[in-house]
Parts: structure tokens; C-alpha cells; sequence
């Protein structure tokens, strides 16, 4: 493991903290949702209270390099400083004389946010030339940024090279003990809720999760690539089947039998011909899926029979949304699921949710904050929990 932040001597130091602020923003720049910022709080008091200058770095969105006014991080000052009650100076650079001025005169107690990384092409590049010019701004490095933990870039992988003292922020340290203890070490029974749109992306998580889970229950897009591979062969309709996947999901199938893993698909759907608010919506059994016709949302059978064995479980991870729930008619099935879920940790199971679309659920039907963790990074916690080694996690273990 590499060092936790509490065993680092802060005092004094100036601590470069890679964060994840990649907020969404309106069109008047405003941040809409600030669950990233709080998550790095933690973090953050706990350096301040220690007597260490901290110095912010973040990306957000995709400006490939470019300076794109409307990917400024100035926002996410204005937020965070509301956020810690304190006051928050802003960078307009990342690197070079003047930020290097403003990192030196960075006193104990403060705080200084640095401008988008991306704004460089060199931060996603692994650069190693811009990854000297962040190190120079400090004196200790911390990682707190579990949504980039899966990519190899300068400010969380290149960066460590320069540093001594090194270590995982109370963010990333949780992140990686909940998701690593879900899925090597749950209490039983342990359920997966799997959805979303595709089988892909999801391949070596499934796989991994048939050899380690009580329950898998597949709902989404992705349960109709299930329900049309050999043995179900079922005709779906229109639904979204992946034909390169078909073969996957057989193989997915079998070895949830030889396992013992009881695998559950939905029985019915709510189906329409387009995805819109005004759609209507036809409640049916998969099998009564016309041609013209799309499995939009799991149905009410399905919710009953997810709703029970979720009840009965003790450790439940959730990926993906069971229907296309940005839209109000197919929107029940992943509403029904979320609030089962905040029930159950309500009486003691462990729920985790991983992060992207099924946090963005979460908080559209006002229950975000009611399961035991859900995870900030959506592509980060889909390959640690395929058991794939985050490099930015593996790169703060290395020694200068
Ligand atoms: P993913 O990025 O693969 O996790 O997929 C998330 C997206 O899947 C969401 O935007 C949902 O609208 C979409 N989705 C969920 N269920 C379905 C479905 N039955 N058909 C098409 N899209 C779906």
C-alpha cells in the first residue's frame, strides 16, 4: 500500500493535492453539482488543521490542450471557498513564474487552486517536463483524485517521480478500501446490479464479478445482449442487442451456472417506439417485444423479483441504470432500485454505488448521500473492481 496522508509530516510544507474537480457546469459557469468538491474536503481540512499551505490541481472537461474559457476551474473556487469558509486564490496558470511565485508565497493555513491541467496537452501526454514544473510548486504530494486514478497522466503518475514524500488522500484511500472490500471481501449475500446501456466496457467486470457474487441481476440496455444469446434466445424487439456480444454473454451465462450464481434477467419491460418525455410507454413480457418496439426500462415483475433478493442481501454494488431513467417514462425501474437500496443501508446492508450514471440517478430522485458510498469516479471504479491496477494509485507506492 502506499502512505496514507496522516503519515506524512505536513507541517509547515507546501502539499500539492491532485483533486478531481470535474464539476458540471451551467451556462453561466455555475457549478450544479458540488459532490466532487465536498468529497475533497476531508482531505483538504485535515492539511489545513495540520498547518500545510495547500495548492489544488484539477482538470475539467476536455480542452485537449487548449485554453477554453468555459473549462476554467475560477468556478470551483468560488464553491469550494463557500464550502471550507475560507478564502480560496485562484491561479490563472498551472505552471510557470507567476504560479511558481504564488505556490512560494503560499502561506501555512492557505489555500491556492490552480487553472485546468488539460488546459496543457502535456498533463494528459504524462509529460515529463510539465510534471517537473507542477512538482516545483511544493514540497509533499498527495492524490486525492480517484476519477483520473485509472489513467496515466502528469499530474498523478509523472509527478511522483519528483516527490519524496508521497501519499493517498482520505478520498482515495476510501474509494479503494470500499470497492476493493466489496468485491474481495463482502459480507454475504452479495449482490450486483448491473445496467447501463452496453455489455462493453463492463466485459472484465462481469467476469469477475460471476466468480465473487451471490446475485447478479442485470437490468439496462446490456439485459437485452443477455436475453438474445444462446440458451434464452429470446426476440427482443428493437432493443439494444450488441450481436458482437452475444457470445460474451453465453460465456457469462454458463459460468454463472457452474458457479452457483444465480443470474436473474427481467421477465418484462416497459417498452416504447421512441425515447421522449411524451413516449408512451407499454408495459409487456419480454416475450410480447413487437419488432418495432424497444425494452426502454425494467417492468414491474422485474422490480418485485430485483426488490426481494436486494432485501435479503447484506452487500449490494450497483452499476448502470435498469431503464433510460433521464426520461419520466422510463424512469420507475431505477427509481425503485435506488430507493430499495437506501432501505436496505437503513438496516445495516452496505451499499455501494459506482459512480457516473447510477450516482446521477441517485441525485435526480433526491436520494444521493443515502447509500453507504458512492463512488466520484465511474471509469475508475468499473477497472478496480475488474482487478485492474489504477496507475496512479500503483505510481504513489514507487520510491523517487
Ligand atoms: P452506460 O454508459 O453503458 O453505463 O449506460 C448508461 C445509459 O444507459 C444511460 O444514459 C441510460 O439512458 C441508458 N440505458 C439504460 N437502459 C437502457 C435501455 N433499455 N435501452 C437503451 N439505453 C438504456
Amino acid at each position: 500500500m502506499p502512505k496514507h496522508i496522516q503519515d506524512l509530516d505536513v507541517k509547515g510544507k507546501r502539499v500539492f493535492v491532485r483533486a478531481d474537480y470535474n464539476v458540471p457546469l451551467d451556462s453561466e459557469s455555475k457549478v450544479t453539482d458540488d459532490f466532487r468538491i465536498q468529497a475533497s474536503l476531508p482531505t483538504i481540512e485535515y492539511l489545513l488543521k495540520q498547518g500545510a499551505a495547500v495548492i489544488l490541481a484539477s482538470h475539467l472537461g476536455r480542452p485537449k490542450g487548449a485554453v477554453i474559457p468555459e473549462m476554467s476551474l475560477a468556478p470551483v473556487a468560488g464553491c469550494l471557498a463557500e464550502l471550507v469558509q475560507a478564502e480560496v486564490k485562484f491561479a490563472p496558470d498551472c505552471i510557470g513564474q507567476e504560479i511558481e511565485k504564488l505556490a512560494a508565497d503560499l502561506q501555512p493555513g492557505q489555500i491556492l487552486l490552480l487553472e485546468n491541467l488539460r488546459f496543457h496537452a502535456e498533463e494528459t501526454n504524462n509529460d515529463s517536463e510539465f510534471s517537473k514544473q507542477l512538482a516545483a510548486l511544493a514540497d509533499v504530494f498527495v492524490n486525492d483524485a480517484f476519477g483520473t486514478a485509472h489513467r496515466a497522466h502528469a499530474s498523478n503518475v509523472g509527478i511522483t517521480e519528483h516527490f519524496q514524500e508521497k501519499a493517498a488522500g482520505f478520498l482515495l484511500m476510501k474509494e479503494i478500501e470500499f470497492l476493493v472490500q466489496a468485491i474481495e471481501s463482502p459480507q454475504r449475500p452479495f449482490t450486483v446490479v448491473m445496467g447501463g446501456s452496453k455489455v462493453s466496457g463492463k466485459i472484465d467486470l462481469l467476469k469477475r464479478l460471476a466468480e465473487v457474487a451471490d446475485n447478479i441481476l442485470i437490468g439496462g440496455g446490456m439485459a437485452f445482449t443477455f436475453l438474445s444469446a444462446p440458451p434464452l434466445n429470446h426476440n427482443v424487439g428493437a432493443s439494444l442487442v450488441e450481436e458482437n456480444r452475444l457470445q460474451f454473454a453465453s460465456d457469462v451465462i454458463d459460468l454463472c451456472l457452474s458457479k452457483g450464481v444465480n443470474l436473474v434477467l427481467p421477465s418484462d419491460c416497459i417498452a416504447g417506439r421512441e425515447i421522449s418525455e411524451d413516449a408512451k410507454a407499454q408495459e409487456l413480457p419480454i416475450r410480447a417485444l413487437e419488432d418495432d418496439l424497444m425494452g426502454l426500462d425494467i417492468g414491474r415483475r422485474t422490480v418485485k423479483s430485483f426488490e426481494e433478493i436486494i432485501e435479503s442481501s447484506k452487500t449490494v454494488l450497483w452499476n448502470g441504470p435498469m431503464g433510460v431513467f433521464e426520461v419520466t417514462p422510463f424512469q420507475q425501474g431505477t427509481q425503485a432500485i435506488a430507493q430499495k437500496l437506501c432501505e436496505i443501508t437503513k438496516t445495516g446492508a452496505t451499499t455501494i454505488v459506482g459512480g457516473g450514471d447510477s450516482a446521477a440517478a441517485l441525485k435526480k430522485f433526491g436520494l444521493a448521500g443515502c447509500v453507504t458510498h458512492t463512488s466520484t469516479g465511474g471509469g475508475a471504479s468499473l477497472e478496480l473492481l475488474s482487478g485492474i491496477d489504477l496507475p496512479a494509485f500503483e505510481a504513489l507506492k514507487g520510491a523517487k
